[in-house]
């Protein structure tokens, strides 16, 4: 079955060419000009990746995206995010990624790399949701609660390993301290921040043996993600 993508874009030439060219790659593709457009297209239908514009008349795409992962539900919480930007600069692309988006892309772009994020989010997303992570050097099973490296085991704790599976599952996404803990130890949680810059350090010093330490980056200022490459 085709995925259905949901195309938010206020320029109606870079919208129709973006879903034009996603029609041709044999998706589904909605298409929205605003962030209120983009609510009842998914509240209407379903929606498996969202193309989102930062800037859009009204609410802008960067907080259309806020408003998505703070107030929507699970499934909106977790629906894949491209977001489309024409400002390449670093500190907009961590408060992109930063605001939820699992990946940018910078215009002007080729319709060819772009249809190349969507399939790479897209097989991203069904990993998530599967039970076994495949990421770099590293294997990771949920059910078994193990992962190996090149078919060597990790040794992990509980808590460990819940967060390096939370963290793979969502790779390039920057979460703060704070929604690591909520994410990795349950909600409800009275734990001091600085307990996950102690478990992440058990996380990294496990992986280093096998040369995945440097999986799990370091964000200054915001908090840690997850990426085998740059
Ligand atoms: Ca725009």
């Amino acid at each position: 079955m085709s995925a259905n993508l949901l195309v938010v874009e206020d320029e109606p030439a870079v919208r129709e060419m973006v879903a034009g060219s996603l029609r041709e790659a044999g998706y589904e593709v909605r298409e929205a000009e605003d962030a209120t457009s983009a609510w009842h297209a998914l509240r209407g239908a379903r929606v498996d990746l969202v193309l989102l514009d930062w800037m859009l008349p009204g609410a802008s795409g960067y907080e259309f995206l806020r408003q998505l992962r703070r107030e929507g539900n699970p499934t909106e919480r977790e629906l894949p995010v491209i977001l489309v930007t024409a400002r390449g600069e670093e500190p907009d692309r961590i408060r992109g990624l930063d605001a939820g988006a699992d990946d940018y892309v910078v215009k002007p772009f080729s319709p060819r790399e772009l249809r190349a994020r969507v399939r790479a989010l897209l097989r991203r997303a069904a990993d998530a949701r599967a039970d076994r992570i495949e990421a770099g050097h590293l294997a990771i099973d949920r059910e078994s609660c193990r992962v190996l490296a090149r078919g060597v085991e990790v040794g992990l704790g509980p808590t460990e390993f819940r967060l390096l599976h939370f963290l793979a599952s969502h790779p390039h996404r920057v979460y703060s301290r704070a929604q690591l803990l909520d994410n990795a130890w349950g909600h409800d949680v009275f734990i001091e921040e600085r307990t996950v810059d102690v478990q992440i350090r058990r996380v990294r010093k496990a992986l280093a043996p096998h040369g995945a330490d440097g999986y799990i980056r370091t964000v200054r200022g915001f908090g840690y993600r997850f990426s085998v490459a740059d």
